[in-house]
């Protein structure tokens, strides 16, 4: 063999000397940087030139490539005035736990693999059971992100309330704003696509109830199993939360399993201030809340949790035989039994060293922020004219648009379009759009707890110019 394993640990000591305190300055410095990098076509090029090589290189030259060509060629979705998509706000704490936890490179599949890891994430899931208002039955793991959480919860709802001849036609509920990756969920566990109604929303884009009944009516009728409720307690488009109390109600008079999408908005119940609007989802059979979107993880964590845990054994427990001496005992878990991934990170290290240092109730804080900041986007737009709010300001979210009169529907959508076009490309803001009632419209999403009211008004205001000087030249 012609290489030297340690000799290649004692370059990477230097060059990891250098970056960690590169990397600090990096994120303290966050604010100068434009949010939306563009990705340049000859960059692009270059990258795809280097191929894979047969001779090693060296390490120096590979680590400064990454940097000033990967790395660094992002949209910054933790930089304080990213307000597109779910921005994701970093705390270096999670990265710390990201490079210590890779470092020892822990295999968090069972207890005899990694006790201690298994432990903390237990614990970690504790805490968030009891936040969420479960009992002492309840329990959960770990997965990659959302999307998985809603697959894992959705295959345990099937698999409890579902006989293997049910299955073919089985109905399952969720809303207009439902995340997509609900319905990619039941389509990778089996389910066709006429199995999945989608219910109306209420004009504040909430699930309409009455209409969730009236369905589940018709399908009974129909000779269908209505088994799953999917609710949103946080809709990824406006933040709106589902009537999780009167679901739970239509779920238990029909036998069904009632599940919360919480990966973005679950977060909330961290803070003792607005908690209260979380109301109900102790009444769900399962919750999807992602760490990665509001409490400052870095990718990938998200947790699901179920009210009773045996749940998820009877769904993902296997028991090979190569595992035979590596199955639990008393008082053990072995994450493997409970979710999809066997080999899998041990993803609740770095929000325990976060959950640690910083403490629940500056992190509660944090999220109230994201609160404020949509509340301060609002307040600028209603000093302006010819702006027009979709969706007020709730749950760090808020929808609007520029709509002069006189300007036709389809020219709105145009110049919304551009608005949004025009502040990325200044760099100074990420703002992408969406559509609602069938509109286009400007959507912020402001979870940072770095950013200020000054940034967040002015951010209003830049998008005010940006649609004074589209207009003007419109009327030209
Ligand atoms: C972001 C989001 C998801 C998907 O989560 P990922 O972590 O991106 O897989 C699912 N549901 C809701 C409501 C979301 O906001």
């Amino acid at each position: 063999m012609n290489f030297n394993m340690n000799d290649q640990r004692n370059q990477m000591g230097e060059l990891m000397q250098e970056f960690i305190p590169a990397m600090l300055s990096s994120y303290e410095n966050m604010k100068s940087k434009d949010v939306f990098g563009i990705t340049d076509k000859a960059l692009i090029e270059r990258l795809r030139s280097i191929g894979i090589p047969k001779e090693g290189r060296p390490l120096r030259e590979v680590f400064q490539e990454m940097l000033d060509s990967v790395y660094t060629n992002q949209a910054y979705l933790q930089h304080p005035r990213c307000f597109a998509f779910i921005p994701c706000p970093v705390s270096p704490l999670s990265w710390m736990g990201d490079i210590m936890t890779s470092a020892y490179d822990l295999h968090a599949g069972s207890w005899m693999l990694s006790s201690g890891a298994s432990c903390i994430e237990q614990e970690v899931i504790q805490w968030m059971c009891g936040l969420a208002g479960y009992p002492q039955t309840a329990g959960g793991l770990f997965v990659s992100g959302g999307s998985m959480a809603n697959l894992t919860a959705l295959a345990a709802a099937r698999d409890a309330k579902l006989t293997d001849e049910e299955r073919t036609r089985a109905v399952a509920y969720v809303s207009e704003q439902t995340h997509s990756s609900v319905a990619k969920g039941l389509h990778i566990i089996g389910f066709r696509r006429d199995q999945v109604r989608k219910i109306p929303t209420d004009s504040a884009f909430r699930m309409d109830t009455r209409a969730l009944r009236k369905a589940i009516e018709q399908d009974t009728k129909d000779g269908h199993r209505p088994f799953v409720v999917v609710a949103t307690a946080g809709t990824t488009n406006v933040g709106s939360i589902d009537p999780l109390t009167e679901i739970s109600a239509l779920c238990k008079e029909h036998d069904m399993w009632m599940h919360v999408d919480g990966a973005y908005g679950a977060s909330i119940l961290v803070s003792s201030k607005y908690r209260h609007l979380l109301r109900g989802i102790e009444l769900s059979d399962s919750i999807s809340w992602d760490a990665h979107k509001w409490l400052m993880q870095t990718y990938s964590c998200s947790a699901v949790l179920v009210k009773d845990l045996t749940n998820l054994e009877q769904s993902f427990s296997t028991h090979p035989e190569y595992l035979k001496d590596a199955a639990a005992k008393k008082d053990q878990i072995n994450f493997w039994d409970l979710g999809p991934e066997l080999t899998r990170p041990a993803r609740s290290l770095k929000f325990w060293i976060t959950l640690q240092v910083m403490g629940t109730e500056s992190l509660g804080q944090m999220v109230e922020h994201g609160f404020q900041l949509a509340q301060w986007a609002e307040d600028e737009l209603k000093k302006l004219s010819d702006w027009e709010i979709i969706s007020p300001a709730q749950q760090a979210i808020i929808n609007f648009r520029y709509a002069p009169k006189d300007i036709s529907e389809n020219q709105l959508d145009c110049i919304n379009q551009q608005i949004a076009q025009e502040i990325s490309d200044s760099g100074y803001a990420g703002i992408v759009t969406t559509e609602l009632n069938e509109k286009k419209v400007l959507r912020i999403c402001a979870l940072h707890p770095e950013t200020t009211e000054e940034e967040m008004r002015k951010t209003i205001r830049l998008l005010n110019r940006y649609a004074c000087g589209l207009s003007s030249r419109l009327s030209d």
